[in-house]
């Protein structure tokens, strides 16, 4: 433990975020992490407690409570804090593959069970992460380390996201031979074209994609299992396949009107401005643009937020946020206590620059959208909503009530679903004849990991639905252990 009386001395000091109107204007990162020095100070907040539940990793109330990677949090705020960043460094590799990935994007469950948390706010574990493996970079200690062997055995990885880079990443240092492939033209999955490049940085995912590359991991970019390549093929040329294909599948709102244009899938949104932004810098136009326009993003969460935080960056007019839920509450409810995921009211980056623009938060709460309105060229011009009552559940229907005579019209030029997603597209799966479970998923118990089919895994979002890159970095981990023990009989991998 650093210093006993840490948490005593210093406050949680959390990594501040660029001003809004100045990030608004660039597509950089938003959170400034600290001095060193002063993350020291916040790693000698951590108590080493007895039982720290930070790292211990599970689901309490559906919900992620402490690290789904098992980071060994108290061990390195404890190096940190000691000066010993290489060290450190090792530490948090030893369970997670890409902590500058998580560092940045993971919503931080370890910090809901941080034991500090029960009575003062808890160590800014997150931010920690981050520094460390940012410096790791920027000192050269991150380098490639090709395995020494080669076992002669040969896998296919179905799908780039975190599931199938921390996959391709333990496979390969067992000393298989490792093909990751990709649809996309750019290797990542949702870090690469979900997730936007103020959160993560697209050059962040690019180096350490050239790590893996250079220590042997092979990638098939513009090439679909299923299409480009069959699977059956696939499974003949490999001695065993990982699916890592995620939950692409998004719910759709069908109310009419659905079909204007300017009604858009989030994903569809988000997916166009950062390829645009990586070929061309927006020169070649080739996204959906929100300049000038009355946005409307139905749906929050984080892919929400980033339609938020996309569409100011581009200049929007306006924009306003439904959700059909309720504001949650400021402090943890009586039903929501430690160490649970804390369901509290948060300032997302895409709400604070909102309401610095426009002067508002964006999100309005308690509210259906019944349908799209359009001109004569079957152009968005509008939704008409209606308020819900979450306290009026319906007998054998909604769990809230529509609110008579709350109907009101919104002008919108763009509406951007973000709704959620309802499970993997089929094709691999169908091809394959790979068993579903009745979410849809590609059926394969945690822990195991394999499917129906003799040699073919599956983890991440088209395993569990979706869900966090920590949560996938852990499936992709554990997959391929359960591979190499197929290939091998037994399996050294953690
Ligand atoms: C907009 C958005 C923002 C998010 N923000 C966060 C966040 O801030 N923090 C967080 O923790 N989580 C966030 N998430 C969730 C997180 O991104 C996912 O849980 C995670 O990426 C799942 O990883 P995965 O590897 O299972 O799948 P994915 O990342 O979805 O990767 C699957 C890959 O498989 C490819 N693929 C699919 N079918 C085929 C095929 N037949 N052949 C070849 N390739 C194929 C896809 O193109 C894709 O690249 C966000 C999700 C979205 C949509
Ligand atoms: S991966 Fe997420 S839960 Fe684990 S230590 Fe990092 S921020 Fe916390």
């Amino acid at each position: 433990m650093g210093k006993p009386t840490g948490f005593m001395e210093y406050t949680r000091e959390a990594a501040p975020y660029r001003d809004p109107a100045a990030r608004l204007g660039d597509w950089n990162e938003f959170v400034q992490l600290p001095v060193v020095g002063d993350l020291a100070r916040q790693g000698a907040r951590c108590m080493d407690c007895g039982v720290p539940f930070c790292h211990t990793g599970g689901l309490m109330a559906n919900m992620a409570s402490g690290c789904p990677v098992n980071n060994l949090i108290p061990e390195w705020n404890d190096l940190v804090y000691n000066d010993r960043w290489q060290d450190a460094l090792d530490r948090l590799h030893e369970t997670n593959n890409f902590p500058e990935f998580t560092g940045r994007v993971c919503p931080a469950p370890c910090e809901g069970a941080c034991v500090l948390g029960i009575t003062d706010p808890p160590v800014t574990i997150k931010n920690i992460e981050q520094a460390i493996v940012d410096r790791g970079f920027d000192e050269g200690w991150v380098v490639a380390g090709p395995p020494s062997e080669r076992t002669g055995k040969t896998v296919a990885v179905v799908g780039s996201g975190p599931a199938g880079l921390a996959c391709a990443d333990q496979l390969n240092r067992a000393g298989h031979s490792v093909t990751v492939f990709e649809r996309h033209d750019r290797v990542g999955g949702l870090l690469m074209y979900g997730i936007p490049n103020m959160k993560l940085e697209k050059t962040v995912v690019q180096r350490r994609v050239d790590l893996l590359a250079a220590e042997g991991v092979g990638f098939r970019v513009n090439t679909e299992i299923g299409s480009d390549v069959a699977a059956a093929d696939l499974r003949n040329d490999h001695d065993a396949i990982v699916l890592c294909v995620g939950a692409t599948r998004p719910r759709d709102l069908p109310v009419p009107g659905r079909d204007l244009s300017g009604v858009h899938f989030a994903m569809e949104f988000l997916h166009a401005n950062t390829r645009s932004l990586l070929d061309s810098e927006h020169a070649d136009g080739d996204y959906i643009d929100a300049r000038d326009k009355n946005v409307i993003v139905i749906g929050g969460g984080d892919t929400g937020t980033d339609c938020i935080g996309t569409a100011m960056r581009q200049g929007c007019k306006n924009l306003v946020n439904f959700e059909i839920v309720p504001r949650p509450p400021d402090e943890r409810a009586e039903n929501n206590p430690w160490p649970q995921w804390p369901k509290v009211f948060r300032v997302d980056y895409g709400h604070a620059e909102a309401a610095a623009a426009f002067g508002d938060d964006p999100r309005e709460f308690c509210i259906e959208t019944l349908e799209f309105t359009g001109d004569s060229e079957r152009g968005l011009t509008g939704l008409k909503t209606i308020d819900v009552d979450w306290g009026r559940p319906q007998e054998n229907g909604p769990p809230f009530s529509r609110v008579e005579g709350s109907e009101r019209e919104w002008e919108a030029d763009l509406a951007f679903l973000a709704l959620g997603f309802l499970g993997p597209e089929q094709l691999v799966g169908e091809q394959l004849g790979v068993e579903t479970d009745p979410r849809s998923n590609f059926q394969a118990d945690y822990g195991q990991f394999a499917t129906s089919l003799e040699g073919v895994f599956s983890a991440g979002d088209c395993r569990r639905g979706q869900s966090l890159v920590v949560w996938a970095i852990n499936e992709g981990r554990g997959a391929a252990r359960e591979c190499d023990r197929y290939l091998m009989g037994e399996s050294r991998l953690p």
